[in-house]
């Protein structure tokens, strides 16, 4: 029938969600994050998290390789409405209060200024449509290439550049639609803790964050991001945090992805796998000590593909978080994306990597979470892949 070909065409390609106007977030100058500038230095950098990042995003994705993959879609703003799915009345009311005075600075780092509430909107609105683009079953894989960043944003709380969770408000409204469980699986460097904390006491949202080990950074963010955060009453067991030590690469990760996070959704059996990307996990990154290369960001979007394919009839939502690299953001961007193609041949090749890895201690790392998952999670049996 022509209307399953036509189906079948779409589900092929990747549908990237965009809107030029989250770029009206401008961040300003600082010392790195800070927004304040001492005075000491002739050239100050831009706030790590600018539009110029998503500019080359979206440059690669148009004029890359990858590009005749690929169906553009215009994001939109969010409801108000809407972001009470995620989000309580009181802090979208501070928000909103927040834009009407002039700007405000929420807390380190990040700050609301003129044009900012408007880019949230467009992110979260953005997110939402490129989840309603696969509950509708218009295509299978949808990217929403969007910021300011959401994964820090908790129900009630701004963090990390991060004002509101758009990966779980996109989370929220599948649940809403029907749909039983779904996985998210956030591979930013640093811990989702916003997303975690929207779902901490729900079992039918698997949420698994891979991070390095940074603690936490403040009032902001009180979660530690350890592995005995593991979620509340009903949702107990049902948050799976990966704190990885420094300087994990391509291996570590390709390592805690086989031995942790495919056991885990194996047993789980989501309907819908949302994959939270930052590319801050490379090794170029300012903001992350991890140093992942092109392969290894290639490798965990094929991991979640075959996920996908064999749990929830290939249905992914793709979420952008971090990645401040202006050059290999994109990049590794745009091999994460053949990844969860599943393109038989690398169609970029890496301009940079170099850095030889030392994988014994995430693999030491690897192997103890797998054995408190063991001993702490009943629900999951994840010694069925040795
Ligand atoms: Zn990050």
């Amino acid at each position: 029938m022509d209307s399953s070909s036509a189906s079948s065409e779409t589900d092929e390609l990747l549908h990237v969600f965009w809107h030029p106007g989250m770029l009206q977030h401008d961040t300003g100058k600082g010392v790195f994050d800070t927004l304040h500038d001492p005075g000491f230095l002739d050239v100050l950098e831009k706030h790590p998290e600018n539009g110029d990042r998503v500019k080359n995003m979206v440059s690669i994705l148009k004029r890359g390789p990858i590009s005749p993959y690929i169906s553009w879609h215009l994001g939109r703003p969010a409801l108000i409405s809407e972001l009470y799915l995620f989000h309580t009345p009181d802090y979208i009311k501070e928000l909103i209060e927040a834009d009407e005075n002039g700007g405000k600075q929420l807390c380190a780092g990040t700050v609301l200024n003129p044009g900012s509430w408007g880019a949230s909107l467009l992110a979260s609105g953005t997110t939402i449509s490129a989840m309603e683009h696969i509950l509708n079953r218009n295509g299978k894989i949808a990217y929403a290439l969007v910021r300011p960043p959401g994964h820090h944003a908790q129900p009630s709380q701004a963090d990390g550049y991060c004002f509101l969770n758009n990966a779980g408000l996109a989370i929220k409204l599948a649940l809403n639609s029907g749909i039983k469980r779904v996985a998210v699986v956030d591979i930013d460097v640093h811990y989702g803790n916003g997303t975690a904390e929207g779902f901490y006491d729900t079992c039918d949202v698997l949420s698994i964050s891979l991070h390095m080990n940074h603690g936490s950074w403040g009032p902001s963010h009180p979660q530690k991001g350890s592995i005995d955060e593991i979620g509340k009453g009903k949702g107990s067991g049902f948050n799976l945090n990966i704190p990885l030590p420094n300087g994990t690469g391509d291996k570590g990760y390709e390592y805690a992805m086989t031995k942790l996070v495919v056991p885990a959704i194996d047993k789980f059996g989501p309907k819908v796998v949302v994959l939270v990307i930052g590319q801050d996990a490379s090794a170029f990154d300012p903001n992350g000590r991890q140093c992942l290369t092109m392969e290894g960001y290639r490798e965990i979007g094929r991991i979640i593909r075959n996920l996908s394919d064999k749990h929830a009839k290939g249905r992914i939502l793709i979420v952008q978080e971090g990645g401040y690299h202006r050059t290999y953001s994109a990049y590794c961007l745009h091999a994460t994306l053949e990844g969860v193609l599943n393109l038989p041949l690398r169609l970029l090749s890496d301009p940079i990597a170099y850095y030889p890895e030392d994988e014994a201690l995430p693999v030491k790392v690897v192997d103890f979470i797998r054995k408190y998952w063991g001993e702490n999670l009943p629900w999951m049996v994840t010694d069925r892949s040795s």
